[in-house]
């Protein structure tokens, strides 16, 4: 019998998606990370720290608990282990979770202002983009702030001087709730750039998040 990879599945998608986040332009480098948690809802796979995004084969992945201690794998698990083990410890439901460091949302997160809903894609975060002010990179206040500043309300934060995290059924909605944080950063910054823009009313907000639970093929 050959030795199967624990949560092969799993594990590649950590690796995808990090090569993803680097295509698209979310982050440089190593920077960023991205988690899954796997099939007994105990155990998460996360990138490895500072490894580049092309040599993350799924072996190379660690496997770490809620608690943050690994379990799994060769290479050291990223240094925002305890802050993507706080956000699963946190919200039962979050099967995924995406740190990147995307440069309008970083704008933003360097200001310490949060995204407002000057564009309705805002609705994939919440009724704006949150700030949590500023903690040491891979610390456990980090974690705790983001969790408490996303609370239940949000699927997305920005960190003060620092980048963005974001939360979702899987790791790819995480990823897409990235993907669109960066976006309405992009049009807010432009926005504000050359006028004055108009901002969603939260209640317009709130019925465009109910809406999009069906959106597309369901
Ligand atoms: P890791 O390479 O340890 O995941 O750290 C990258 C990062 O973005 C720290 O905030
Ligand atoms: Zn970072």
């Amino acid at each position: 019998m050959t030795d199967q990879l624990q949560y092969a599945a799993e594990r590649r998608t950590v690796g995808d998606l990090g090569r993803k986040m680097l295509d698209q332009g979310l982050t440089k480098g190593t920077g960023g990370n991205v988690s899954q948690r796997c099939g007994d809802g105990e155990t998460v796979a996360i990138s490895p720290s500072g490894v580049p995004y092309e040599d993350v084969t799924p072996e190379r992945v660690p496997l770490v608990t809620l608690d943050g201690e690994q379990v799994d794998g060769d290479l050291e698990p990223s240094s925002e282990t305890p802050m993507h083990a706080m956000v699963y410890r946190q919200r039962e439901a979050v099967g995924g979770v995406v740190h990147t460091h995307s440069p309008y949302a970083s704008t933003f997160a360097s200001l310490g202002e949060p995204i407002p809903a000057s564009h309705y894609l805002i609705a994939f975060a919440g009724d704006q983009v949150p700030v949590a002010g500023y903690e040491e990179p891979g610390s456990e206040a980090l974690g705790e702030l983001a969790a408490e500043t996303m609370g239940t309300d949000y699927d997305a934060c920005l960190l003060q001087n620092h980048g963005t995290l974001a939360v979702g059924d899987t790791a790819e909605d995480a990823f897409e709730v990235s993907m669109m944080v960066e976006y309405c950063a992009r049009i807010h910054y432009q926005a504000i750039s050359v006028g004055d823009p108009i901002v969603l009313p939260d209640e317009e907000v709130d019925r465009l998040r109910s809406m999009f639970e069906s959106y597309g093929q369901q």
